[in-house]
């Protein structure tokens, strides 16, 4: 469709059309999609498809008209708090995902600043390079600098380096619980301590950990205390929309007190309409993820969510102890919960990865950063369960297949080695170029992804993020 039609059409041919349009979808049914997709169950999706449409069409934007939806995100934000541990103190709201939840924490840091430390005109904060891209987003977002700092090799954060690394101007320290990338705690405890000692915020993102931890610990793993029961964490952000199973658009963002979450609202009585009053980034919003995440959790309940957890751990276990017997391979780091990033010194991850793509598994691959290696990451969650044994047999065969051609493919090691000779002085005719030959100047990735991010690796930055840049621009453009 180039355009809207002049006459409306039948709903038949619409679905119709709409089904072929998704044919080309990952079939995350599957479990062959890692990470994207959390799916509990099919009675799970149907109570919350039914929840969502039940409150499609009412709008959270002014809370007090439709006094349902402040009641669910109320009694949902409460229980959460209950989850984590907070005491009667601690508050928070619902948001549209966790990116909206850190922007928020970044952007109340920034406005509390202000006015308690107003000396400072240019704020910093300061995040490991594990922590989530959203952080670095909210830094870029709202004015401030992000000072990134390296982990030690078990990818977890050092207290002293965060120590060394807060000058003046530093109003927020960030970390993870657990980190995305490689589902390791960083320590927090001390982390807390740092903040304290030098009157700073402290968020603690717990996106994707926070609500599946306390059901890990109850298990029986150990889990370090990571929330508001630590001295000096001041906010955490919490995704319902991950290991909570809700449907897409919900996060929770909670601060320690509400004097802190005032920094948080904005309002707006100067423009020609109605008094705004706004507790997150949106106005206008569906009840739909507000009334699903709500249903959700009375449906599953604390056991439902424990099973769910377990089952995730028997599974992520299993892999980790297949992966500790493929000598290729390695998992990278303590991960403390169903995130695995598995490296190889041996082989290329990247192939392996595009030997798994050929045989429709879907996972992602993290580059080669500082003093971390290339990785391949799996986020497990209950859709994935069963196909672990099915997983493991394609890595299995996928290292084998490898391991016979050690010397890889020469053009591309020579195209890689001209491009990284290149890179110092590459102009963007040059660079467009080596897209072409790559075949990716047409706004779609070729099949062999291994190539692509090893140039990624040994471009300099600011190439990489002009060209990831143009990729996107050119891929939400219709042709004609
Ligand atoms: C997923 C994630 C986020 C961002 O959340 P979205 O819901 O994708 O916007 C932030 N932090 C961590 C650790 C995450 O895993």
């Amino acid at each position: 469709m180039h355009q809207i039609p002049t006459k409306g059409r039948s709903q038949e041919d619409i679905f119709k059309d709409m089904e072929q349009y998704r044919a080309d979808d990952p079939n995350w049914r599957s479990g062959r999609v890692w990470s994207y997709v959390y799916h509990a169950g099919n009675e799970a999706e149907e109570l919350v498809k039914k929840a969502y449409t039940m409150f499609l069409s009412e709008n959270g934007l002014d809370p007090t008209v439709f006094i349902s939806l402040q009641k669910f995100e109320n009694e949902v934000v409460k229980s959460i708090i209950n989850l984590v541990g907070g005491d009667n103190k601690v508050v928070g709201n619902l948001t549209s995902g966790g990116t909206e939840s850190l922007l928020l924490a970044v952007k109340t840091a920034r406005d509390w600043a202000r006015v308690h430390k107003p000396h400072i005109k240019n704020p910093e904060m300061i995040v490991p390079v594990t922590a989530h891209s959203s952080l670095f987003k909210a830094a870029h977002y709202f004015g401030l600098k992000a000072v990134m700092v390296d982990v030690q090799d078990d990818y977890t954060v050092s207290p002293e380096t965060v120590r060394k690394a807060i000058n003046p101007d530093t109003i927020l320290i960030a970390a993870s619980a657990p980190s995305y990338a490689h589902g390791v705690m960083d320590p927090i405890q001390e982390l807390g301590k740092v903040a304290l000692e030098n009157n700073l915020l402290f968020h603690v993102d717990g996106c994707i950990g926070a609500f599946i931890l306390p059901y890990i610990r109850k298990l029986g793993y150990h889990v370090p205390p990571f929330s508001f029961d630590v001295p000096g964490v001041t906010s955490l952000s919490l995704d319902l929309h991950k290991y909570g199973y809700a449907a897409k658009g919900c996060s929770v963002v909670m601060y320690k007190d509400k004097e802190l979450r005032r920094f948080q609202l904005f309002s707006c009585t100067e423009w020609a309409g109605y008094a705004v009053v706004n507790a997150t980034a949106l106005s206008s919003k569906s009840g739909g993820p507000i009334a699903a995440a709500w249903a959700l959790l009375n449906y599953l309940g604390e056991e439902g969510y424990l099973q769910l957890a377990k089952d995730t751990m028997d599974a992520r276990n299993k892999i980790m102890q297949a992966i500790n017997e493929i000598p290729e391979l390695k998992i990278e780091g303590n991960p403390v919960m169903p995130l695995l990033a598995i490296s190889s010194s041996k082989i290329d991850i990247y192939e392996l990865n595009d030997e798994l793509k050929k045989k429709g598994w879907v996972i992602g691959a993290q580059l080669k950063k500082r003093n971390m290696p290339a990785t391949i990451h799996l986020t497990i969650n209950k859709v994935n369960v069963d196909c672990v044994d099915e997983l493991i047999a394609d890595i299995k065969e996928g290292v084998k297949e490898l391991s016979k051609f050690k010397l890889g493919n020469f053009k591309e090691k020579a195209t890689i080695a001209a491009t990284k000779l290149l890179a110092s002085n590459l102009d963007s005719t040059t660079f467009e170029k080596v897209i072409q030959t790559l075949g990716m100047d047409d706004g779609e990735l070729p099949d062999k992804m291994s190539t692509i991010n090893k140039l990624m690796e040994v471009l300099p930055n600011d190439i990489v993020k002009k060209m990831v840049v143009d990729f996107m621009n050119e891929l939400y453009t219709v042709k004609e």
